[in-house]
């Protein structure tokens, strides 16, 4: 016998924990098939205040979270840019509207822990998680997918159906490599080495648990303080390393990466890596900077790193998860409710997380572009390709016009590529006359500061979320000239009231 459901979910990470929880809190029948048994270890640890105090917070889960006892994130420390001082950049100087007056913090999170929790979260509302079931392939009937086979624990085949079938199986993208095609990014090509260790130096004060991210001559380093006597550390390099990190073996690599990365290395001095468990493997990822050109059909969406990842950085992959899961399962609510056609909410739901991740994409861009280093082939490498380089500038410059008109939304992506230009524009200006430790790189700095500042507050998102658990519900504007607006609840999308005009 089939399953029957309103939906279903593949995978129980943070974007189909969120879409399922979502779907259950607006009354839906929801499985969710995770082909892992939790607690499972999973990359990505540093996340958002967006995360933290936006979704987690509607999902009813903060306080939950709170209580774990992850490290508190107040801002994140970079050595980038023409200075070898490292500087900061604190959430607190960040608009976070709804929130002004309380601490803005994310957390430094084990994903092992906080994927549970999310999970577990879902099931409280209802979702029939299905654990150590692996989806296989989708149905699909009459132009539209209408559900999905998977193997169940003991490796039988069942079926399973739903009018709504959400791909949120990461990078797997069981769905998504059918459905889409998947553009792998010519700029982001590199590839992450990482590890953990047993300890490792914390900064003063309030910085004690930032994320400190590292460029030096072969890349850049991430240094996430978990919990005391853990720290994640991973190297970011060029392809290229691959066949040095194979010869000499992914542990002794990431250890001469860190060697050449001083203000990394000084915080490692004398700590060993840890030994075992899941985490006392170094790890070697490759190939996981894409995006996909649909992002929904007749009877499936894809949420998450199913859909589109860009690049560690700015830690933004666990919120465009979330958030992406949001926003989809408002789209499926609000058509199972019969109230708008599928084009219109997901419509809605594509354009938004469209925007929000071409803004990370954007900003991460010009980030990496911020840092010279005419000595190294990392470095002058991503030059030739984004400004140099006339070829694979045009390969970005379709990648994101392609996505605009995927969606029909040639316009708004023209605005994206203007405004590309114009920063970038604006940083080759400022670095034109670098000077290491003199003004020009105080002003660069403080240019990235701003912008992290304006990208950070993500203010749409956490307006609705304290909308919710405060009851000051603002009146909602749309993103987009005929755009749609969160309902009260933020469940469902609804048409603006008349009068309530595009908010940009
Ligand atoms: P996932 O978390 O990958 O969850 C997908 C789930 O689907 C998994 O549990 C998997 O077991 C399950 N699944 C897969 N296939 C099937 C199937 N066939 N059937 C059933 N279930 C299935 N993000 C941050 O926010 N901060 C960071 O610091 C950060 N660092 C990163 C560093 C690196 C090197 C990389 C590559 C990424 C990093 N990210 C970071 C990104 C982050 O890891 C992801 O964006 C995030 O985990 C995406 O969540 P998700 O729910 O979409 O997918």
């Amino acid at each position: 016998m089939p399953v029957e459901a309103d939906a279903i979910v593949i995978g129980g990470g943070p974007a189909g924990a969120t879409a399922a929880t979502v779907m259950a809190m607006d009354g839906r029948r929801v499985v969710l098939i995770e082909r892992e048994r939790f607690p499972r270890y999973h990359v990505g640890e540093s996340l958002l205040p967006a995360t933290v105090q936006g979704v987690c917070r509607f999902l009813g889960v903060d306080r939950e979270i709170a209580r774990a006892g992850f490290t508190r994130k107040f801002g994140a420390t970079f050595r980038w840019g023409p200075s070898e001082e490292p500087w900061h950049v604190g959430f607190a100087e960040a608009v976070f509207g709804g929130h002004s007056g309380r601490p803005v913090f994310a957390y430094q999170v084990e994903r092992s822990k906080f994927d549970a929790i999310l999970l577990a979260n879902a099931r409280r509302h209802g979702v029939r998680v299905r654990a150590g079931w692996r989806a296989v392939e989708a149905i699909a009937e009459g132009g539209r997918v209408s559900g999905v086979i998977a193997r169940d624990a003991v490796g039988r085949a069942t079926e399973l159906r739903a009018p709504w079938v959400v791909d949120a199986s990461g990078q797997a993208g069981v769905l998504a490599t059918k459905l889409g095609r998947r553009d792998y990014d010519p700029f982001f090509r590199n590839i992450a080495v990482f590890g953990y260790f047993a300890g490792g130096r914390r900064q003063a004060g309030p910085r004690r648990g930032n994320v400190m991210s590292a460029a030096f001559r072969d890349g850049w380093i991430w240094y996430i303080p978990l919990a005391d006597g853990l720290t994640s550390v991973g190297a970011v390099v060029r392809p290229e390393e691959a066949a040095t990190i194979r010869r000499i073996g992914a542990p002794a690599a990431l250890a001469r990466y860190i060697a050449a990365c001083p203000i990394v290395a000084a915080q490692l001095a004398g700590v060993a890596r840890v030994a075992r468990g899941a985490l006392g493997e170094t790890r070697v990822m490759k190939d996981y900077s894409y995006s996909t050109r649909t992002l929904w059909t007749g009877g499936a969406a894809l949420v998450g790193d199913a859909a589109m990842f860009i690049d560690p950085l700015f830690s933004s992959g666990v919120h465009l998860a979330t958030y992406s899961g949001l926003l989809a399962a408002r789209a499926i609510n609000t058509c199972l409710a019969g109230e708008l056609d599928e084009a219109r909410a997901f419509g809605e739901f594509a354009r938004r997380y469209r925007r929000e991740f071409a803004m990370f994409y954007e900003f991460l861009f010009a980030f990496y572009e911020a840092h010279l280093d005419d000595t190294s082939a990392f470095w002058t490498a991503r030059k030739m390709l984004g400004i140099r380089g006339a070829a694979p500038r045009e390969a970005l410059v379709r990648l994101l016009a392609g996505l605009g008109q995927a969606e029909g939304e040639p316009g708004a992506m023209a605005g994206v590529l203007r405004s590309l230009e114009r920063q970038m524009d604006a940083m080759r200006a400022t670095m034109a006359g670098r000077a290491p430790g003199g003004v020009r790189a105080r002003e660069l700095r403080q240019r990235l500061r701003t912008q992290a500042r304006e990208r950070l507050s993500l203010h749409a998102l956490s307006e609705t979320a304290g909308a919710r658990r405060t009851g000051r519900a603002r009146t909602p504007r749309p993103l987009f000239t005929d755009g749609l607006v969160p309902s009260a609840d933020g469940l469902r999308w609804r048409v603006p009231r008349s009068g309530s005009g595009a908010s940009r």
